[in-house]
């Protein structure tokens, strides 16, 4: 019996033959071709596994079964200025999400400390708005200052919109390690996604943050009407960039925003577009992040043997699965927590309280689901209503 044809044509023959390439390459830092890129986004499902353990190859040549956890801390939520139609912190959003203004250095700290305490070894300082004013580097400044005093081993990154001249070097002098400002999709479609500020500008803070030696974060959004060609373009500038971490979300289409009922996603096509991410930038630390409880569902522990990098507990303005359920996910898949302190965290004591006080678990699977197909049943998205900015225990 001839074997059917993926879904642009190639038949399984052609599907090896570009794994095999795009695993070489990989495995010596080089990029694919842009239509080899495309490709594995058009790959059939019969070859997902294929996929999936080909990227594999490529993760665990620098990555070996490492996780690396990640922490966000929403110093500041909602009430932005600008328009950012995937972003519930937006102009004009109606979505329910907390709002608040700075956090105290005092609380951002004890935030840092709880996920710290669940096993991260990387915090993230994320505020709203279009970027920091001085006063506001000094601000997230004397906060770096504090987490690294109590967690030297800690790495931390901010996260703060657009910078100006100077700004990323304070942060840097303060003790930051890393900058995160996302591209989020290809210059081409940029406009369609935001109007109060261009593509180029973004690529401009990335630039000035690995110019003052912080370590370059930016990734992208997939799910937000995009083609496969401007996953491939993001992609693609991501490496140009040099972005050290490139985290992967997917879209969370909140009520309240442009694009509040759009669930474009299955947990294949997923896969699929972290694969395409893990052969572009086969040294970068991929990571997957909002969206991935409620897109990848099931096939999450799938998606771990492709990134080497994950958020632990919830979002800025969702809630993720349990903490508790981020480490036994890692566990079962025989993974290793990257940097893990023997007592501390996922293998030992100090999160247990919060985890314990985290509430029930919300492992993301949806009732009536389909696994593979866009669902008819939409799945729960959890405004966040624990940790900073509230008086619930943290999820860490
Ligand atoms: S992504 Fe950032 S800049 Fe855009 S609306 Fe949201 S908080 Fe504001």
């Amino acid at each position: 019996m001839k074997p059917s044809p993926g879904r642009d044509g190639t038949g399984p023959a052609d599907v090896r033959d570009l794994l095999d390439s795009l695993v070489a390459r990989g495995l010596a830092g080089a990029a694919p071709t842009r239509a080899e890129a495309v490709a594995v986004l058009r790959t059939s499902d019969d070859d997902l596994l294929d996929v999936v353990a080909a990227a594999g190859r490529v993760r665990r040549h620098r990555f070996g079964r490492r996780v690396r956890l990640n922490y966000l801390v929403n110093l500041r939520s909602g009430l932005c200025p600008e328009d950012c139609t995937y972003c519930s912190q937006r102009l004009g959003s109606t979505a329910p999400v907390l709002t608040y203004s700075w956090l105290s250095t005092d609380d951002a700290v004890a935030a840092a400390r709880a996920g710290v305490a669940g096993g991260a070894r990387r915090v993230c300082l994320v505020a709203s708005g279009r970027g920091p004013s001085d006063r506001d580097v000094a601000r997230v400044s004397a906060m770096v200052d504090g987490i690294k005093r109590e967690h030297p081993h800690v790495e931390v990154c901010a996260c703060l919109g657009l910078l100006r001249d100077g700004q990323a070097e304070r942060l840097a002098a303060a003790g930051a390690d890393a900058y995160s400002h996302n591209l989020n999709t290809s210059e081409a479609t940029y406009a369609d996604i935001c109007t109060t500020h261009e593509y180029a500008d973004r690529v401009e803070t990335v630039e000035r943050a690995r110019g003052a030696g912080l370590s370059p974060c930016s990734g992208l959004i997939a799910g937000m009407g995009e083609s496969d060609e401007d996953l491939v373009d993001v992609a693609f500038a991501l490496r140009d960039l040099g972005a050290d971490s490139v985290p992967v979300n997917f879209l969370v289409p909140f009520d309240g925003t442009p694009l509040a009922g759009r669930w474009d996603l299955t947990p294949q096509r997923c896969l699929r577009i972290l694969a395409m991410v893990r052969f572009v930038c086969p040294a970068a630390e991929l990571r997957l992040a909002a969206g991935r409880e409620v897109h990848l569902r099931s096939l999450q522990p799938l998606a771990l043997e492709i990134v080497s990098s994950i958020f632990l507990g919830d979002y800025l303005t969702s809630e993720g699965q349990a903490a508790q359920a981020d480490l036994a996910l890692l566990a079962d898949g025989g993974f290793e927590v990257d940097g893990a302190v023997p007592g501390v965290g996922a293998a030992g004591e100090e999160g247990t309280a919060a985890r314990a006080a985290a509430g029930p678990e919300r492992p993301g699977a949806m009732p009536g689901a389909v696994p593979g197909a866009v669902p008819d049943v939409v799945p729960d998205v959890a405004v966040r209503r624990r940790g900073p900015g509230t008086r619930v225990a943290p999820n860490a």
